[in-house]
Parts: structure tokens; sequence; C-alpha cells
């Protein structure tokens, strides 16, 4: 591999890894030579993910806590910082989705959606970067998505929760760059895990899918692992603020 992109050394911490796009992201990130630390609430599912991992000759601590508990959170980076290092990646990838048109959606269902994607992102962020700023370095990105910038029906939270991450990214970038941290963000299309296997499921879903994605196909986990490894790398030293959307240029096509 390239030394531009190489991360032997480095500790990552990947929320949300313990199945789908967090785990191919920790997958592709260890593969690149970083030590990955996965995270999820379900202990379970998290030895699960770590076992499979181990399969592959890659040991992979694991961290349970609740993106939404701050308690959780802080307690959780300073042991990670502690017993495996100083977290030099930070991957803000946890998030839900609640599916219901805005005129019923319930107010705890939008506090719930908010609450995980974009104040997790804020409460985990603020925790790392604590750490990050006096040692002067640190990268970190969010996991946003096409409805960063654009909305389908049923998804109003979400898409509130992931537009409100995309700017989030852009304020973490401006009020750290001067501490040596970048942040940035990945907005990835329609991609195969749990999260969308009822949209999978959904034969009139697939082909309005085949109809708007110019590349007509569902990403794969795997789609992601450049795009990750680049911006947790120093070949983006100089990139912040930015998103990079892998979605089979959907977000490029009216
Ligand atoms: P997924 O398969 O449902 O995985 C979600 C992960 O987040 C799980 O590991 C889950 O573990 C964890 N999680 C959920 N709530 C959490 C919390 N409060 N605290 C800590 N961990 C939590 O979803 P995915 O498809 O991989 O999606 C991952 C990210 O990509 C999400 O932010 C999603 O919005 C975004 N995204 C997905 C797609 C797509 O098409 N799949 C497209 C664009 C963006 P526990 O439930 O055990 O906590």
């Amino acid at each position: 591999m390239h030394t531009l992109f190489d991360l032997t050394g480095r500790n990552a911490l990947v929320t949300g890894s313990s199945r789908g796009i967090g785990l191919g992201i920790a997958r592709a990130l260890a593969s690149a030579g970083a030590r990955v630390v996965l995270n999820g609430r379900d202990r379970g599912a998290l030895a699960e993910a770590a076992r499979a991992l181990a399969v592959d000759g890659v040991a992979a601590p694991v961290a349970a806590f609740d993106v939404t508990d701050e308690a959780a959170i802080v307690a959780a980076v300073a042991g990670i910082e502690r017993e495996v290092g100083p977290i030099d990646i930070l991957v803000n990838n946890s998030g839900i989705t609640v599916r219901a048109s805005l005129e019923d959606l319930d107010t705890a269902d939008w506090d719930r959606v908010i609450g995980t994607n974009l104040t997790g992102a804020f409460k985990v962020g603020r925790a790392v970067a604590r750490h990050m700023i006096p040692r002067r370095r640190g990268k970190i990105v969010n996991i946003c998505s096409v409805l960063s910038e654009i909305a389908r029906p049923t998804a109003g939270a979400y898409t509130a929760a992931k537009g409100g991450l995309r700017n989030l990214t852009r304020a973490m970038a401006v009020d750290w760059a001067r501490h040596g941290i970048q942040a940035n963000a990945i907005g990835p299309g329609y991609i195969v895990t749990d999260f969308t296997r009822a949209l999978m499921d959904d034969p009139k879903f697939n082909a309005w899918l085949d109809a708007r994605v110019p590349m007509a196909r569902w990403g794969e986990v795997s789609d992601l692992a450049g795009a990750a490894i680049f911006l947790c790398s120093p070949a983006s030293d100089f990139v912040t603020g930015q998103v990079l959307y892998v979605d089979g240029g959907m977000t490029a096509s009216v």
C-alpha cells in the first residue's frame, strides 16, 4: 500500500461497528494497518463482530456504549485512551431511522433519531477531540447520507439529522483545524445492510432505485472502503469540511 494511505500505528474508534457500514469501515481501516475499536450497544453483537474480524487475523477491542449517553461516552473514551492508546481516528457512524411521514411522526421518535444521528456525533466528537487537541493531530469522519442533500418521503427526522451532520462536519472542521484535526464526511447512497432490508425487499423501491441511480445498482459496504481509508489517512491532510458522496452518481443527477 502507498505510504499516503498507511494507517500503521493509528488507533481508530468506529461507532456503530457491530454490523453493516461501521463493521465494513472497521475492516477497511484495519486492512490499512489501524488498530480499530468496535462500538455498539449490544455486547453480544460486538463480540460476534470481533470474532468475525479475528477470523481474518484482525484483533479488535470492543467498547460498548450508547452514543446518546454522555457519561458513558466520556468514560469509554477515557478507557480506550488508557487501555488501547490515543484515539487518532474517529468515525461517527452509528445511526437509526424511524420511517413515518412528518405529520405522523412522534416527538419521541424525532428526538431519538436526532439524538443518535446528530447529537451523538457531537457528543462523541467532542469527547474524542478533547484528547486530540493537545496532541495536535486527529481525523474525524462523519457518516452522512444522500439525505444530507435531498429528501425522500417518510424520512423527515433522518433527513434533518443527516443535513445537520453535514454542517456539523463543517463546524468541526473550522473549530478544530487550528488544532491539527481534519473533519470530513462520507455520504453513502443506498447500501445493502440490515438498515435497508425493508427497502431491498420492496420491488417498487428497487425499480425506483434502478431508474434513479445512474450506476443502477445498490452499493455494497465494501464500496465505502476507499473513501474511508482516504479520509483517515495522510492522503487527505489538506482536506477538511468536505462530504465525499459514494452513491453511484445519485446526488449528481436529477
Ligand atoms: P445498521 O446495519 O443498522 O448498523 C447500525 C449500527 O449502529 C449498529 O452497529 C448499531 O448497533 C449501532 N447503533 C445504533 N444506535 C446506536 C447508539 N445509540 N449507540 C451506539 N451504537 C448504535 O446500519 P448501517 O446501514 O450500517 O448504517 C450505518 C450508518 O450509515 C448510519 O449512520 C446510517 O444512517 C448511515 N447510512 C446508511 C445507508 C445505507 O443505505 N445502509 C446509507 C446512508 C447512510 P446497536 O444497535 O447494537 O447499538
